[in-house]
């Protein structure tokens, strides 16, 4: 089966966040400080990451689409810590 391409912005419309109380994930801003590439800022396709003044990142989870593209591409240990949400939370995509 085919589907079309689509753009970011037609993705957001169909999705749905049901947003934990949980973080479920974190990211230890005092690992990032050290950390030269910053990757997850430009590749998070919800821009989830965001470079603090001190060298760190301000992470916030609550529009997670849960991709895992940020948890492959950070090589430092410990940096994002991943669990999956709690039941029922997290990205749901409505049909049609
Ligand atoms: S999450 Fe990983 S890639 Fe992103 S700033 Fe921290 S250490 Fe670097
Ligand atoms: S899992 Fe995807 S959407 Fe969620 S923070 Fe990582 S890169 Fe961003």
């Amino acid at each position: 089966m085919h589907y079309p391409e689509s753009s970011f912005e037609d993705r957001m419309s169909t999705v749905d966040f049901r947003v934990g109380e949980r973080a479920h994930i974190e990211v230890d801003s005092d690992i990032c400080r050290s950390c030269t590439t910053k990757a997850c800022v430009t590749a998070c396709p919800a821009n989830l990451f965001v470079p603090t003044g001190d060298g760190g990142i301000l992470f916030n989870y609550e529009q997670c689409f849960e991709c895992g593209t940020c948890y492959l591409l950070c090589d430092k240990e410990g940096a994002i810590t991943w669990t999956y949400p709690d039941g029922g939370d997290g990205v749901a995509f409505r049909k049609g």
